[in-house]
């Protein structure tokens, strides 16, 4: 697979662990377990070898945000890698991308619309008739912690939450399994704070229509702490294990 003394592998273990080590004291903190927080490494921008790297290294979640990069990068994966790996799809999706996302996605983070949810219904119906994957697509729905007021970001607004999980639970082919959320940049500790409070709120909220949407993505490398302190369950973390990246987009 990769040579353990390939000096990249040896720059992402160690970045690994302190990544490990920050979660793991904000689980004690928060008196939380850390087997109840998964870790999602989100590797855009980066080549399909520290995919491998972190593999050998024990991190079978990989999240990733653009199809065009995505797609070619999972197909080009080694096939046991592959299969021990659980795609996550964490940015901003076109409807005109469904069909190509579900072919090698086990959960999408980034549901915000009512008409995507319909086009990933159809693209999953589509891939299981064509036999490129066996079951539902999990969901998570995003949420506008802005509520409307930066409206590129993507995410629904927090009134119109119920509706779309309405919608989604209603979908032959995606299963609700929870919220995701980006926090809004240049927050200082206290509105952070307060931001993923209202998040779990909001969590909460949906749990008691849906009991099966029990995750919470939550939690970058600035600010994974407060995420886990809020009642995280998946942090999607890239720069602070695999470096930093260009500017995208
Ligand atoms: C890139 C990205 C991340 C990872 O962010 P880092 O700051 O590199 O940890 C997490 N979530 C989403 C939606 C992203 O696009």
């Amino acid at each position: 697979m990769t040579a353990p003394d390939d000096p990249r592998r040896g720059e992402l273990a160690a970045a690994l662990r302190q990544v490990e080590q920050r979660i793991t004291r904000a689980c004690a903190a928060a008196g939380r377990d850390r087997g109840q927080v998964c870790l999602v490494v989100v590797t855009k921008t980066f080549p399909v070898q520290d995919v491998v790297h972190l593999a050998g290294l024990g991190v079978h979640d990989i999240g990733e945000s653009r199809d065009q990069e995505a797609g070619p990068k999972m197909a080009a994966l080694p096939v046991e890698v592959r299969a021990r790996t659980t795609v996550h799809f964490v940015g901003q999706l076109q409807r005109n991308k469904a069909r190509s996302v579900v072919r090698y996605t086990d959960v999408v983070h980034s549901l915000d619309r009512s008409r995507l949810a319909s086009a990933l219904d159809r693209a999953v119906g589509a891939a299981v008739e064509a036999g490129e994957r066996e079951d539902a697509l999990e969901v998570l729905l995003q949420v506008d912690l802005e509520d409307g007021v930066q409206a590129d970001r993507g995410g629904v607004r927090r009134d119109e939450i119920r509706a779309l999980a309405e919608q989604t639970a209603g979908c032959e082919h995606l299963r609700l399994r929870g919220l995701m959320a980006v926090a809004p940049p240049g927050l200082d500790a206290r509105a952070l704070a307060a931001a993923f409070a209202r998040l779990a709120e909001t969590a909460d909220a949906l749990r008691g229509d849906h009991p099966g949407a029990d995750l919470l993505s939550a939690g970058m490398s600035a600010d994974l702490e407060a995420a886990v302190a809020a009642g995280a369950t998946h942090l999607r973390v890239g720069r602070a294990i695999l470096g930093s990246r260009p500017p995208q987009r």
